[in-house]
């Protein structure tokens, strides 16, 4: 499949902007806790060093004729000295915050920038997943979008065209239409998945099946299939909806992809706190080679292509897999060519 090269180059290219920007804003946050640190630690310490000078008094001269009761005057020399030691200490200081403030700036810059990249990573692969489902979603809309014009134009160009040639056009467009509509609903489905939106309760399994088999029925009669039901009374952690939505998409394949007078059987296995649900068909089967992707969005066999008439788009599985995941279930599938399929749903009991 054609991938858009330019929509993830240009989205790279915003994205090691972004990084940057990040980084520069976390080096910034880091630097001026350091350097605010640092002047404080340096107001502290230059106040002690001033606190080194001894009082008064205490460095005056030792004199032999200090016996007078006047005051006497301070050791000037040894001021001087003390002076000195104090001014060369805050200049030493100095020079280490400063080392210290260089130091931090250096790994500061090294640990935003890994910092930026980590915090972008996440919001980097949701982006080229969004660009990739774009670009595939635009690839399977251009090809019926441009089967509608070709017919459109053939049949304008057409200056005898009957009443008959009109009404074929017309329902070959309906059925594209049709199709699109599947894809834009299909597309949309797969777009709503979203866990936090959904509901979850305690349903019963045969309920979901019940209704699920409800809508499949007609398509099973009309290639006389058969569709037994022997799921067990058990309740099911759950949004009904979805799980509904699940099994329509199961049992449509299986009707698609059997052939006509066969069985498609629902069973139920309690193992543990999990309950298993088979949906087991006598249809083609899948072939080993397929079996890796079919859960892939717009994937489709290339057996069922030409064995079915169903005109998919290769998106109901990946839309099942999304509501399992949603569900902390999981789907998986058995198949044997020309034999048939057993797709599983793995679901938490609500007993
Ligand atoms: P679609 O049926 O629209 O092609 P799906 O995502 O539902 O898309 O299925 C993907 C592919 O998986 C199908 O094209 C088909 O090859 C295979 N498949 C799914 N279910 C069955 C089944 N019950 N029997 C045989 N093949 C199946």
């Amino acid at each position: 499949m054609k991938r858009f090269i330019l929509p993830v180059k240009q989205t790279r290219a915003f994205l090691s902007s972004t990084t940057a920007r990040l980084a520069e804003s976390y080096l910034l946050i880091i630097m001026l806790m350091s350097i605010g640190f640092s002047l404080v630690l340096y107001n502290t310490s230059a106040n002690q060093l001033g606190h080194q000078i001894p009082p008064h008094g205490l460095t005056q001269q030792a004199s032999p004729n200090n016996d007078q009761g006047k005051p006497q005057d301070d050791n000037p020399a040894l001021d001087h000295f003390f002076h000195q030691r104090i001014a060369e200490g805050r200049t030493a200081l100095r020079f280490r915050l400063l080392y210290l403030n260089v130091g931090a700036l250096l790994v500061g810059a090294v640990v935003s920038y890994y910092l930026a990249r980590r915090s972008l990573r996440p919001i980097e692969q949701a982006m080229d997943a969004q660009v990739q489902f774009v670009s595939d979603a635009s690839h399977e809309l251009r090809t019926p979008l441009t089967a509608i014009k070709a017919v459109n134009e053939v049949a304008l160009r057409n200056k005898k065209l009957s009443l008959s040639n009109a009404k074929n056009v017309i329902t070959q467009n309906i059925d594209d239409v049709e199709r699109l509509q599947a894809l834009a609903e299909g597309l949309l489905m797969l777009a709503k998945q979203d866990k936090t939106k959904l509901t979850y309760s305690a349903v019963a399994l045969q309920t979901i099946v019940g209704d699920a088999m409800t809508q499949i029925i007609p398509q099973a009669s009309n290639k006389a299939i058969t569709v037994n039901d022997e799921v067990a009374n058990i309740s099911v952690i759950g949004n009904k909806a979805a799980l509904e939505q699940v099994l329509v998409i199961l049992l449509d394949n299986a009707v698609a992809y059997s052939h006509p007078k066969t069985t498609i059987t629902l069973q139920t296995r309690i193992k543990g706190k999990h309950v298993y649900l088979d949906i087991v068909d006598q249809g083609i089967g899948i072939r080993a080679t397929d079996l890796p992707h079919i859960f892939s969005r717009f994937y489709r066999g290339d057996q069922s292509r030409s064995a079915s008439e169903k005109t998919g788009y290769g998106l109901g599985l990946s839309i099942a897999q999304r509501i399992m995941l949603n569900h902390d279930g999981a789907i998986t599938v058995h198949s044997v060519p020309g034999e048939g399929s057993t797709f599983t749903l793995k679901l938490s009991s609500a007993g």
